[in-house]
Parts: C-alpha cells; sequence; structure tokens
C-alpha cells in the first residue's frame, strides 16, 4: 500500500468509528463503536471505496455504510428502550383495533384528526408529498411539530402508554424490515365510528358528497383554467364545508375543534398550496393570494 493509499485508508476508518459513534448516540445505545464495526467488518470492507474502477459517489459510499452500521447498532440493542424519538416524529395511524380505545374514553375526538381520501399528505416512509389514497384516522399532532399530543416532553413518556394504540405496539425502531405500515384494510375509518349515529352519520356523507378533495381539486383546476371565471362554485363548496362545522357543532353541542375529526381539515387550509387564501368581509368572502 502507497504512502497515500494508507493515508486514505486511516483516515476512512477514523471516519468509520465517528459514524459508527454518532449512530450509537443517535439510537441511545451504550455500546463500543469498535464493537459495531467489527460486527459487520466483512461487509464494511466490501462497500469501502475502491483503488481504481470506483464508479460510486463518495455519498452513495456513506448512504450505503451508514445503513449497515445501522443495522448493526441496532442488532446491540434488539428492544424498546422508550426513548420516544418514534412520538417526536409523527402521530399513530389508528387501526381497526383501536375503537376499543374510544369505547373506554381513552381516545376522544379531540385528540384525532381524519385525514380524508385525496387529501395532500407527506409521506414519512416515501419521504415525498402524495395524496392519502383512503380515509384514515390519525392522533393529533403538537401544532408546527411531528410530536404526538399524548407524548409528554419533561419526562419523555406516553401519557397513554398503557393502552397506546396498535402502531405504537408494533413499532420496532430496531426493526427496519417491520417498517410501521398498516394494511389499508386495517385502518380505522369514520364510518367504523360514526355511522351508528344516522342523524350525524347523514350530514358526513353530504359533506363528503359536497366537499370531497377530489371536488375541491376538480374546482381548483377549474378556477385555474378559466382564469378566476369560476371563482363562485371554489366559494360555494368551501362555504359550505365552514358552515356545516358551525352548524353541527351548535346542534350537537360539539366544541369547534372536535370539527378536524368529524369532517376532516377544513379546505380553506389547503388554499394555501394554490397560493391563495380566503378572506371574510363585511360584503362576503373573497379569495386573495397568500404571497
Ligand atoms: S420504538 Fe420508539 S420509543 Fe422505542 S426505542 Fe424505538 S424509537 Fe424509541
Ligand atoms: S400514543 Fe404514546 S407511544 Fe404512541 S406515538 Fe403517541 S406518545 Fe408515542
Amino acid at each position: 500500500m502507497s504512502e497515500y493509499n494508507k493515508a486514505e485508508a486511516d483516515f476512512f476508518l477514523v471516519a468509520l468509528k465517528e459514524e459508527a459513534r454518532t449512530i450509537l448516540w443517535k439510537i441511545h445505545a451504550n455500546v463500543d463503536p469498535e464493537i459495531v464495526i467489527k460486527s459487520v467488518i466483512n461487509d464494511l470492507q466490501a462497500l469501502a471505496p475502491r483503488d481504481e474502477g470506483e464508479t460510486r459517489t463518495d455519498e452513495e459510499i456513506w448512504s450505503a455504510i451508514r445503513e449497515k452500521l445501522l443495522e448493526a447498532a441496532y442488532a446491540t440493542r434488539p428492544q424498546c428502550v422508550r426513548c420516544g424519538d418514534c412520538c417526536t416524529t409523527g402521530s399513530p395511524t389508528l387501526m381497526h383495533e383501536d375503537i376499543e380505545l374510544f369505547r373506554k374514553d381513552i381516545l376522544k375526538p379531540s385528540e384525532i384528526v381524519t385525514i380524508r381520501k385525496g387529501e395532500p399528505v407527506y409521506s414519512s416512509i416515501e419521504e415525498k408529498p402524495g395524496t392519502a389514497e383512503q380515509e384514515m384516522l390519525k392522533v393529533r399532532e403538537i401544532p408546527g411539530e411531528k410530536t404526538c399530543t399524548f407524548y409528554r416532553k419533561l419526562d419523555q413518556s406516553c401519557s397513554i402508554y398503557e393502552h397506546r394504540p396498535q402502531q405504537c405496539r408494533k413499532q420496532e425502531c430496531w426493526n427496519p424490515q417491520m417498517i410501521s405500515t398498516i394494511e389499508d384494510n386495517a385502518k380505522l375509518d369514520r364510518s367504523a365510528l360514526l355511522s351508528v349515529i344516522p342523524a350525524l352519520w347523514e350530514i358526513i356523507e353530504r359533506h363528503e358528497e359536497k366537499c370531497s378533495h377530489e371536488e375541491f381539486a376538480r374546482v381548483m383546476a377549474r378556477l385555474g383554467a378559466t382564469k378566476g371565471q369560476t371563482v363562485d362554485s371554489v366559494l360555494d363548496v368551501l362555504k359550505y364545508d365552514m358552515h356545516v362545522r358551525e352548524f353541527i357543532s351548535e346542534r350537537f353541542g360539539l366544541a369547534e375543534d372536535t370539527m378536524k375529526f368529524f369532517f376532516g381539515r377544513p379546505l380553506a387550509d389547503f388554499l394555501g398550496l394554490y397560493g391563495l387564501q380566503l378572506e371574510k368581509r363585511e360584503d362576503g368572502y373573497f379569495l386573495t393570494s397568500s404571497d
């Protein structure tokens, strides 16, 4: 090995140890980084930059190395240490078994948000924006954060730990194969909870007919295509969405905040995606630029 290559190899080993140390710190594993490196040394050697004919970028090489180190680091800590990291990076989506939590009053409408079919969402698994393929109920997150509403920052614990939803129970961060996904048919939706109240369910279905995300996307696309000529049809959808919330809140004596469970997020919240906002003036509602 030339002096130059030896210096490069030494630098690589130092960088490797530093990566292992950082990964272990992140997953709260109190282990010597060298033990982790040794456990996968053959795999790491195979991933190391080649002296000749290397076609991978540095970023690709280090990304593959990090993945291998993470796997090895988790192998030293194959259980939940209740660090709370998963509670601060997204709240759980509810499954059918979680219906019991509503019956026992552990979960309440004010703590849940309905993600309606077609709603613009960000997939943390695919790491890209998309739309919800089906309806889901999610535990709310602290506004402006991805932290679950049940997470207690002070003592880094779950306030409903004994009764936490199924997705939290199945969460195994140390098992990369077991990424916490829920089969579509296992997801809980509003009909399972609310269709037993016909007076309310009828209104929810009517709201879905008039104010679905598909319908909203359609009227917004038409607004663009007609250069604003069809603004009234957009305002009609937005006003229906607002009024139904006010009406149900009053008629059933429900807190306004719970409407995100009964009808999903207000459609007006999505206007920003089109560079617009809804303004209420003395003479009615208007769409204005949000810039
Ligand atoms: S499952 Fe969540 S709380 Fe448990 S160790 Fe993993 S990230 Fe931490
Ligand atoms: S319900 Fe509890 S365990 Fe589940 S994400 Fe929220 S705080 Fe964490």
